[in-house]
């Protein structure tokens, strides 16, 4: 561990440092709080021992100041006051200020090295609570079967690049993607099959569409869709047929489907130019003019791409 002492007794630093060295941790030494608050910044302490009465800035200050510099969680590690013996109103403020837990000088080495290591024990505890954390919102993006972004990722995704489009004025595409006669497929390769002609659809739908910003997203159980920023009618279009393609020449046998021997997919494309007044009536209005073109593609004949603007 790496500790951070800030003390003005000399005393007491020779004292300490040499007992936190003893229990095989490295000591960094300062004199004040303004130098404790520049080496946190600097040397990323694993833990604070922080004494109260300093010169030039105090112990609680600069615990209210390192507090303020931890925003994000993983920043944040242990510090331990140091005050003079009963004096329970300076233990009171440190804890105040955030503090989490004190020492009474003189140090007792036993006593330090045992609040080094529950110390140390909480903030590896935080350490793992953050990441199982950090993971779980990222799991909550995604979707449990193809690994692609969920529903709710995409609702946001959505607005984000809506707002955008509106001030940059460009415009941004959606496409629609709806996997032909998957009902049949399940029918007729069982659950299991359809579970993996899912992921291999998601799979090709992923490499294809590969520009940073654009979104792949599954919408519901065997729809997926595409966000494709700064994206004008012709890119869409373009992008949408080799979407089609790729999926075509995966080459899954499907004995069923009347659009061909392969799992294919019908596609629904449109943009929304950078005019946009209202944002929530704006997404509505996309994934429905989209899903008019996928409608229009299975009435065609699936295995196609169709684009129908509701405006016109
Ligand atoms: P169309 O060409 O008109 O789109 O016909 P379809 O059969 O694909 O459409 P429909 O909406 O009637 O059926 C969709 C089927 O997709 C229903 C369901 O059996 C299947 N499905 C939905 N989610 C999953 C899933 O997670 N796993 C599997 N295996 N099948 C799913
Ligand atoms: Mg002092
Ligand atoms: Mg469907
Ligand atoms: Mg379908």
């Amino acid at each position: 561990m790496k500790v951070l002492l800030a003390e003005d007794s000399r005393s007491n630093q020779m004292l300490i440092s040499a007992y936190i060295e003893d229990f095989g941790h490295q000591v960094v030494i300062v004199e004040d709080g303004k130098a404790a608050v520049e080496a946190f910044k600097l040397d990323r302490p694993d833990l604070i021992l922080m004494d109260v009465s300093m010169p030039v800035m105090d112990g609680i200050t600069a615990t209210k100041k390192i507090r303020t510099l931890c925003s994000d969680s993983r920043d944040w590690i242990p510090i331990i006051f140091l005050s003079a013996l009963a004096n329970s109103k300076d233990i009171a403020k440190g804890i105040d200020a955030g503090g989490d837990d004190y020492l009474s000088k003189p140090v007792d080495a036993i006593v330090l090295n045992a609040k080094l290591t529950a110390m140390a024990r909480i903030a590896d505890m935080r350490q793992q609570l953050d990441a199982a954390n950090r993971k779980l919102t990222l799991m909550s993006s995604k979707d449990g079967l193809t690994g692609l972004y969920n529903r709710r990722h995409f609702d946001e995704v959505m607005e984000k690049e809506l707002k955008i489009a509106r001030r940059v004025k460009t415009p941004v595409g959606l496409i629609m993607c709806d996997i032909d006669h998957f009902k049949l497929y399940n029918d007729h390769y069982g659950h299991q099959g359809g579970d993996d002609c899912l992921k291999a659809v998601a799979n090709a739908l992923k490499e294809t569409v590969k520009r940073p910003g654009d979104l792949v997203a599954r919408y519901g159980g065997e729809e997926f869709v595409i966000v494709l920023p700064e994206t004008d009618m012709a890119g869409v279009a373009r992008v949408a047929e080799l979407v089609r393609e790729a999926v075509e020449s995966l080459a899954i046998p499907h004995a069923d489907s009347t659009a061909s021997e392969y799992v294919t997919l019908s596609l629904g494309i449109d943009i929304m130019s950078g005019d946009i007044a209202n944002m929530d009536e704006a997404v509505r209005c996309l994934i429905e003019s989209a899903d008019l073109g996928l409608y229009e593609a299975k009435k065609q004949g699936r295995n196609q791409v169709c684009a129908v603007s509701i405006a016109e």
